[in-house]
């Protein structure tokens, strides 16, 4: 018997979201999340997909990661899952920063890990939380491998003049300052998905990704190779998001200091918490925005009208870096479910190809499909993302090749 499963961990600050996946097959055994660690109404769910079990629920005190995990490992282990069996391959962990040395799924050791810990100031949500749960999830299981694969790493092909903020270069180097990008492990994910749709192998096609979540982000993929992205040295540059402003004048940081009489922390917070959708109309979830914005709300068809006009500049912009584009890619959260939010970043765009057929575009599914008329020059997708299965495909074919 060789073992083919795969742990996907993913953690943040106070919660830890799992699959436990077969790789022979590419099947889910187990999917789960642990969330509010730390307080005393933790709530944990577990659902097994083998077997017939059904979903299972407990609520209470779970003092931290080590205790989260080792009640993951109990739930696993009433399914005849156990993380002790030796079917287990390898554990795959979704690490938001890589910065520039980790551009390839990694196993970890003592000095990845340290690496890792030191990008802590450029993910500093994040980062710490990835740690911990490769922490714990090396202490339970020490002799098989921990791989870690970072957030960043598909944009690491991104050519210097895109990755480059056009500031002092010595002050830039100094401080880590560059563009980065974010949710790199969907959109290598929906890039090759949606040249396997149009029956293409990745390197044949140009692709825009947008991931459309409640962080979203855009990429141009050239052959297969990510040539740029909206997201920067945070998740905070470029789409307007829930949350997050994307874009705007960095003077305005300036006039919320001077002039409002904020402080770094309180900016922070307010561009990433108190921003997007959330910001412009008091909603950041996209069904509450398209159902007070079909009812006449006014603040909510701005937010909408803005995130939509965003979105719109990226595809123009990504468009103009590949040349030539043969698809465009919805995903996540909104791309996949909100058919008024493709509809419109798509309409006015005939003349660059692009166009979205009504009827195509009003099926809901949950299979990658084409919503563009068959004269389109450029395919428009809908490719539902699965981060936790590339995860386990990259930490896979790392530990067995
Ligand atoms: P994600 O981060 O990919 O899980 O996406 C979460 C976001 O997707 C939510 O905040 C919603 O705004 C959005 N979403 C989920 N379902 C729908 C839907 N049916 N229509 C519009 N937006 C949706």
């Amino acid at each position: 018997m060789t073992a083919s499963r795969v742990l996907v961990l993913n953690s943040g600050s106070s919660s830890v979201k799992y699959q436990l996946l077969d790789m022979a097959d590419r099947t889910r055994l187990a999917v789960g999340l642990v969330e509010r660690i730390g307080e005393q109404t933790s709530r944990l769910v577990h659902t097994p997909l083998t077997g017939g079990g059904a979903r299972r629920e407990q609520t209470g005190p779970i003092a931290d990661h080590g205790a989260a995990l080792k009640a993951v490992a109990a739930e696993l282990a009433a399914d005849g899952l156990g993380l002790d069996s030796p079917e287990l391959a390898a554990v795959g962990h979704r690490v938001v920063h890589g910065g520039t040395r980790f551009t390839r799924p990694t196993v970890i050791d003592d000095e990845v890990l340290a690496e890792v810990q030191k990008l802590v100031p450029l993910a500093p949500l994040h980062n710490p939380a990835n740690v911990t749960g490769i922490q714990v999830a090396r202490s339970l299981r020490p002799d098989i491998p921990q791989v870690a694969v970072f957030d960043t790493a598909f944009h690491a092909t991104m050519p210097e003049y895109a990755a480059r903020y056009a500031i002092d270069t010595e002050i830039a180097d100094r401080l880590s300052i560059r563009r980065y990008g974010f949710h790199g492990t969907s959109h290598a994910y929906v890039s090759r998905a949606t040249a396997a749709l149009l029956g293409k192998a990745p390197g044949e096609v140009n692709v825009i990704v947008l991931h459309l979540g409640n962080g979203a982000s855009a990429s141009a993929v050239r052959a297969g190779v990510c040539v740029d992205t909206s997201m920067g040295l945070t998740p905070l540059e470029g789409l307007v998001m829930g949350t997050r402003s994307g874009d705007l004048d960095p003077a305005v940081i300036f006039h919320l200091a001077r002039v409002g009489g904020l402080s770094v922390d309180e900016i922070d917070d307010l561009l990433n918490k108190r921003s997007g959708l959330l910001g412009l109309c008091g909603d950041n979830d996209m069904r509450e925005v398209l159902r007070r914005a079909g009812e006449g709300d006014q603040a909510a068809r701005t937010a909408f009208e803005t995130y939509v006009h965003r979105l719109k500049k990226y595809i123009g912009a990504y468009a103009a870096v590949l040349g030539r584009v043969d698809a465009v890619a919805f995903t996540a959260g909104v791309g996949e479910n909100a058919a008024a939010v493709r509809e419109a970043a798509v309409s006015g765009l005939e003349e660059l190809g692009l166009a979205v057929d009504a009827g195509l575009n009003s099926v809901r599914a949950d299979e990658p499909r084409l919503i563009s008329p068959e004269y389109a020059r450029v395919a428009v997708a809908v490719v539902p993302t699965d981060e936790e299965l590339e995860i386990a495909t990259q930490a896979f074919e790392l530990v067995t090749h």
